[in-house]
This record gives structure tokens, sequence and C-alpha cells, in this order.
């Protein structure tokens, strides 16, 4: 069909350096003829969880011999890259943040029952897994219990205890742990050319290489390092809750909130970890509430809420002394 040759062309993915474990194992697997039907892949957003799934669909696909990654140039590949091999589905939410819907679900099992177009694997990418609502679980769950031969299904999932269990327990689970952070930090210099930068944002980001990738990228990294000075400020004395709060209240609450909580963590697990301070719990809980008066719609004065919050968050530290 023409209209392909102004398609964009898709290039292969490759595993990222910290994956160098979970990949090996899944071409062990592949050598040895022991791929489950399906698995499903846990971890938190931001270390290339979609990455090496999308990597190890390509080398499933790829019909060259004993090679360790998609090969570039054989027929499957080059379907991948021009983006339509009719043995790979990838099912996702339309939108973010909406579900996976039913009708979808069942067109991959209906394509998945019938033998594979280009005679290989016919592999299926579900991402994230917990967006399906119940309707496309259970549609999913059928093919789970009725496999065919030469398929693989992979699931990604950032929370996979809002998957159903039944589902769970159809598939071989693996988690993909934060990266180690020199190598993570390694990637992130090489990537964006710039070493101190590259520490400075994988801190904020909690270790997770692409999300701070994002950030960098993205120019939210300016205004999230502003909003910890003025966390720091407060917590130093150097600035009234109120002035802060004022500095906060056009900025977006659910946002910060979400900073917020991250910095608290990364303090928790860092420069506090070993004099724990449990006024620090009781407020973690107090920004988790403020987080769901803001996300339910609640009519709420971002003024009172930041000076309410930055009081709190100040006293944290007046009652250890
Ligand atoms: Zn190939």
């Amino acid at each position: 069909m023409a209209e392909q040759e102004s398609q964009e062309p898709i290039s292969l993915a490759l595993p990222l350096p910290w994956q160098g474990t979970m990949w090996q194992g899944f071409i062990e697997r592949l050598d040895q003829g022991r791929l489950p039907h399906a698995m499903m892949l846990t971890g938190s957003p931001g270390i290339g969880l979609e990455r090496i799934a999308t990597a190890f669909a390509q080398r499933l696909l790829c019909t060259a011999e004993l090679s360790k990654y998609a090969c570039g140039t054989c027929k499957g590949c080059q379907l991948m890259m021009a983006g339509n091999h009719p043995d790979l589905t990838v099912l996702a939410p339309l939108e973010e943040g909406k579900a996976i819907l039913i009708d979808p679900v069942r067109d991959l099992m209906s394509k998945l029952s019938k033998t594979a177009q280009q005679g290989g694997w016919k592999v299926a990418l579900i991402t994230p897994a917990e967006a399906m609502n119940i309707n496309s679980s259970n549609a999913l769950l059928k093919s789970l219990e009725e496999p065919h031969g030469k398929t693989l299904l992979i699931l990604l999932s950032y929370r996979p205890s809002m998957v159903s269990a039944t589902i769970r327990s159809r598939c071989q689970v693996q988690s993909l742990p934060l990266p180690d952070s020199a190598k993570a930090t390694r990637w992130l210099a090489e990537v964006s050319g710039d070493l101190q930068l590259a520490e400075k944002t994988l801190e904020i980001a909690s270790g997770r290489p692409l999300l701070a990738l994002d950030y960098m990228q993205g120019g939210s990294l300016e205004l999230r390092q502003n909003f910890e000075e003025l966390i720091n400020q407060v917590r130093q004395g150097g600035l009234s809750p109120m002035g802060a709060a004022q500095q906060c209240q056009k900025l977006n609450s659910d946002q910060m909130l979400d900073w917020f909580m991250n910095y608290l963590h990364r303090l928790a697990t860092g420069e506090l970890q070993n004099s724990p301070n449990p006024a620090l719990f009781d407020f973690s809980d107090k920004l988790r509430k403020a987080r769901g008066w803001v996300l339910s719609g609640s009519n709420i004065n971002p003024q009172l809420l930041w000076e309410e919050l930055f009081i709190d968050w100040l006293q944290v530290f007046r009652r250890r002394g």
C-alpha cells in the first residue's frame, strides 16, 4: 500500500543498560523454548518497562536466527519498522488515564486464535494492564486459559495490585528493580551531555532515568527546583509560610503536592535516614489528604491550603529541637 512510503519510520528498540539481567533471562528462555504464554512485567514508571517489552516483542518477531536483538534487516523487522507487523498488537488506552475497553481486547483474542500471518510468533503488548476494566479483564482471561502455540502476551503494570488477581496468577510475573545509580547516571549523562545536571535530576526523579530525562527535556525541572527551594527556605526559617503560600497559589497544586511527597521520601531515605522523625510521617499523611481534596475537585482556597501545609511543615522541624 502506497501510503506507507510517507509513514515515519519506527526505530527498533534496544534494552537499556540497567535491563541486562532481565533481557538475558528473556533470551535464555526463548532459546531454550521455555517462554510462558503470558508474562507481566512490573516496576516504577520511568525505568523503561515499555522499552524492554518492545525490544523483546521485536526480537520475537525478527526472523534472523541467533541474533541477540532484532536484526533490523529481515522481513519481520522491516514490517515492524514500517509500523505494521500483522502479528504484533499493542493495546493501550486511547488517552492517558482512560480504560482499555473490551472491543480491542476481543479483536486481539480473535487475532491470537488464528495462525500467525508471518508464520512465526504472535505477540501482544498490553500497557498498562491496570487500565483494563472488569469486562476487558474477563475477555482477556479466556485467552490466558486457552493459550495458542507461539503466542506471547506481555502485560506491563506499574500498579500490579490493581490488576485482577486471576490475571496475575495466569502470568509469569517479573519485576524490574530501580536501576543501579551509577549505570543510570552514566546513561543520562550520555543522552543529555551534562553529567552534573544528570546527577541532580536523577536525584529529583528518585532514580528513574527516563523520568529524569523527561524533566530535563520538558522544562518542568526549573519549576520543580524552584519549588524545592521554597520548601527548603521555609524549613530553614528563611521564608514565612504565608510568603511561600503566596508563591504557590497560582501553580498546579496536584503537581506540587506530588513533588512535595517525593521530596519527603528522599529526605526520609537520605538525609534523615539515621534519625527518623515521626512528625515527617504525620506530615506526609497531611499531604496525601490534601492531594485527595485537590483531586476530588473540592473548592479549596489554594492560599489557605498552602499556608496551612507550610505552617505544619515548619512544625515538623521545630518539634524536634
Ligand atoms: Zn530481523
